[in-house]
């Protein structure tokens, strides 16, 4: 698909995979005179961006051709009477027409949205919940969340945040006020150091880390501290490769260093923070000599590391899911909070703190109020302020508890019948929780045993196997809207082919859903009506985009918070002051909380998933791109080479990885950056699918799964 054509025409937009948020140019090939050949979008360039500057990655550059694969659906399917919700249909082997029929949009949407009304009524508003989605726009993200709050009734409406960063946003909000970064990742360029914790950012970010390698080259200095030693552990000045589900020992001991060695910003501390005599006597406990046994990073280290860390002019922390996937994953960044302030590295070119946001739109869908607890812009739902505002706002009653989140919902959906919040019917938008969810037996039971789900994708997913009723969906080049980057960079994608057959933009179908829920949304214009969304989500967000109005994005990037129309918008933030009630930052000492599982004689080694290069999250995409899928066909588990011959085995075996929630098979691969006792497993292959091993313990705050830790057993499939 990617060879030399004619390109007739070129359209702006963003890169629909990573948080970077890189601008991009398609190159599209007219549909030929005869009308046999539809558009294509036959190469892509980089674009002049804030966050990329022409840069792309191996998934931006080649990995756009999945909206022409042969798998999209392209006509509104519905599940033959009959047919159980078996499964063994979710190796994608079955042919879809055993399964569903297709049918007209007017048939589908009342076969989708009947049932959702019946079970309201039936059971009340909270038999429903919705899963928005991180990769559409924020208009889809705003629509569905109002959909589900105003038209199911109930908050339970969550997003693969919940799976990311739900860890971070919380202690981020407890801490300084806000979820979102406070400086962007090209100021690495104005770091002397930087931290990268829980983060393979060359894979997962790979323009964000092109940004920090160049940093590296002009003297920077970063600190890599990782269980895993990945490629940016080339670049490093340090690589702390700390034994896994130990973060809070290793950032304690360096608190621990700063506090006893007198390194703290005091003035800072004195003029802004909260809290800070229990989190110095909190520390005092924890040793560099103690935690080093904990750890496995030699106190010495801790120590050079905390005092570069404290005296650098400038240092910046940036991390990844390995710090946010725990039980411990708000305590962890907790402790992330904790070294910024007492060291004062933030507020100031080069300094703070930046969770590296995963999907394209995770940041713009949790601002757009897809979860449970909040409304757009973060308001609690139990403010009584906030819930007034929005009642007034969207002109309805609305519940004032906190809903499910995804983990909760799939909990919920297998509750027994006595149960009053037992979830039985959903509508999912974009998202694939029979690949994306940890313990994926239990999951997939639970979507199984919904009465009624409706799915809304384009392909037929893991879940959609699952669905009553699919509804066939636009690729992101397919729709006009605006996505919000890791940097809280609102951006604007543009269309640039339309959907293939029957298929229908996101924002149409959720209104179409709305309409049949007795809602009267009056959104006209272009592109059904996205300006008149982005327009009303604007008044809910003054805050953060009042300032950013739709032909100013037009125009080109913004950065929020940007309050007016002569704001340019702020990149970096807490200069001053903190976005919490007093304007100071609260600092909450955290403990030792091991992870939910450990090893043991049965399963003696821990599992870490992840993502890599090539793939993007359950593969639903980046499997049917060409060159991506060229270069890394097959499900592989990565092991560090004493591992192998201590295991008697040889890279390219094929291998057995059990755990106790279920068991796949796959190739085994060296990789000496994993460390000895663990193996690292990608989550985008349902032939083996990481996530039937992980384990759904829940961090209390965040409510996020465990998948950065769980028990398991490899053993050799055959003989070597
Ligand atoms: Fe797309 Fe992220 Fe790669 Fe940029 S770094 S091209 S946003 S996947």
């Amino acid at each position: 698909h990617m060879g030399p054509q004619k390109v007739d025409r070129e359209v702006d937009s963003v890169c629909p995979f990573c948080g970077v948020g890189c601008l991009v140019t398609y190159q599209v090939r007219d549909p030929d005179p005869t009308g046999a050949v539809p558009a294509r979008i036959i190469s892509v360039k980089g674009r002049e961006g804030p966050a990329n500057e022409g840069r792309l990655c191996v998934k931006g550059r080649f990995g756009m051709d999945y909206i022409h694969s042969p798998d999209r659906i392209t006509k509104p399917l519905i599940r033959k009477p009959g047919v159980a919700k078996d499964l063994s249909l979710i190796d994608g082997h079955t042919d879809w027409r055993e399964v569903f029929r297709e049918a007209t949009w007017e048939e589908a949407l009342t076969l989708a949205t009947q049932p959702l009304n019946t079970l309201r009524q039936q059971h009340g508003p909270k038999s429903l919940a919705g899963f928005g989605s991180a990769k559409g726009s924020n208009e889809e993200a705003y629509l569905f969340q109002k959909l589900v709050r105003t038209g199911f009734g109930s908050n339970n409406v969550d997003h693969c945040t919940r799976l990311c960063h739900a860890s971070s946003v919380a202690a981020l909000l407890e801490g300084v006020g806000s979820g979102a970064v406070s400086n962007p990742v090209r100021d690495v360029e104005h770091s002397d150091l930087i931290i990268v914790i829980g983060s393979n950012p060359t894979a997962n970010h790979p323009v964000a880390a092109s940004w920090m390698k160049n940093a590296a080259q002009r003297g920077t200095r970063i600190v890599l501290a990782d269980p895993r030693i990945t490629d940016i552990g080339r670049h490093t000045w340090r690589n702390l490769q700390f034994k896994a589900d130990t973060d809070v020992a290793l950032l304690n001991a360096m608190l621990h260093v700063i506090v006893t060695e007198n390194l703290c910003d005091e003035k800072f501390l004195r003029e802004r923070a909260d809290n800070v005599v229990e989190l110095k006597a909190h520390v005092r406990d924890y040793t560099p000599e103690v935690m080093s046994a904990v750890c496995g990073i030699p106190a010495d280290t801790i120590r050079e590391v905390a005092r570069a860390y404290a005296s650098a002019k400038a240092a910046m922390i940036l991390w990844g899911m390995g710090v946010s996937q725990h039980v411990h994953g708000t305590d962890n960044v907790r402790c992330l909070i904790a070294l910024a302030s007492i060291t004062g590295q933030i507020g100031r070119p080069g300094t703070g703190l930046h969770p590296l946001r995963g999907q394209n739109n995770v940041q713009g869908a949790s601002d757009a109020g897809l979860i449970p607890m909040m409304y757009p812009n973060y308001q609690r739902v139990t403010d009584q302020s906030a819930h007034d505002w929005f009642e007034k706002f969207w002109d309805t009653k609305l519940d004032d508890q906190p809903g499910y989140t995804v983990v909760e919902i799939m909990h919920k959906a297998l509750a027994p019948e006595s149960d009053p919040h037992k979830v039985r019917g959903m509508y999912i938008m974009g998202e694939n929780p029979a690949m994306s969810d940890p313990d994926l037996n239990h999951a997939r039971h639970a979507l199984a045993s919904l009465q009624h789900l409706v799915v809304q994708d384009i392909f037929l997913t893991e879940t959609a196997w699952l669905a009553d009723v699919v509804l066939p969906a636009s690729a992101w080049p397919e729709k006009t809207g605006t996505v919000s980057n890791t940097d809280r960079t609102v951006q604007m994608g543009r269309q640039a082919v339309q959907p293939p057959g029957d298929a229908k933009p996101d924002l149409w179908i959720v209104q179409q859903i709305a309409q049949r829920m007795g809602l009267d949304w009056p959104y006209a214009g272009e592109h059904d009506g996205v300006a008149a969304v982005y327009e009303e989500m604007r008044q809910a967000m003054a805050s953060a985009i009042g300032g950013i109005d739709w032909a100013r994005l037009n125009a080109g990037s913004v950065t929020y918070p940007c309050v007016s129309a002569d704001d340019p918008g702020q990149p970096i933030v807490f200069h001053d002051h903190f976005p919490t009630k007093d304007g100071r930052v609260w600092l909450v000492p955290a403990g030792l909380i091991p992870a939910a599982e450990q090893t043991d004689a049965e399963y003696p080694m821990v599992l870490i998933t992840g993502r890599q290069l090539e793939h993007w999250h359950t593969g639903s995409m980046t499997r049917r791109a060409t060159v991506l899928d060229a270069l890394e066909p097959a499900a592989t588990a990565s092991m560090c080479s004493a591992d192998l011959v201590r295991l008697g085995l040889q890279a390219g075996q094929q291998v057995r990885i059990a755990s106790r929630r279920g068991e796949v098979q796959l190739q085994v691969r060296c990789d000496d950056g994993t460390p000895q006792g663990a193996v690292f497993m990608p989550f985008a292959y349902v032939e083996a699918a990481a996530n039937e091993l992980t384990n759904a313990a829940l961090d209390p705050f965040g409510k996020i799964p465990e998948f950065k830790y769980c028990a398991v057993r490899v053993s050799a499939l055959q003989p070597s």
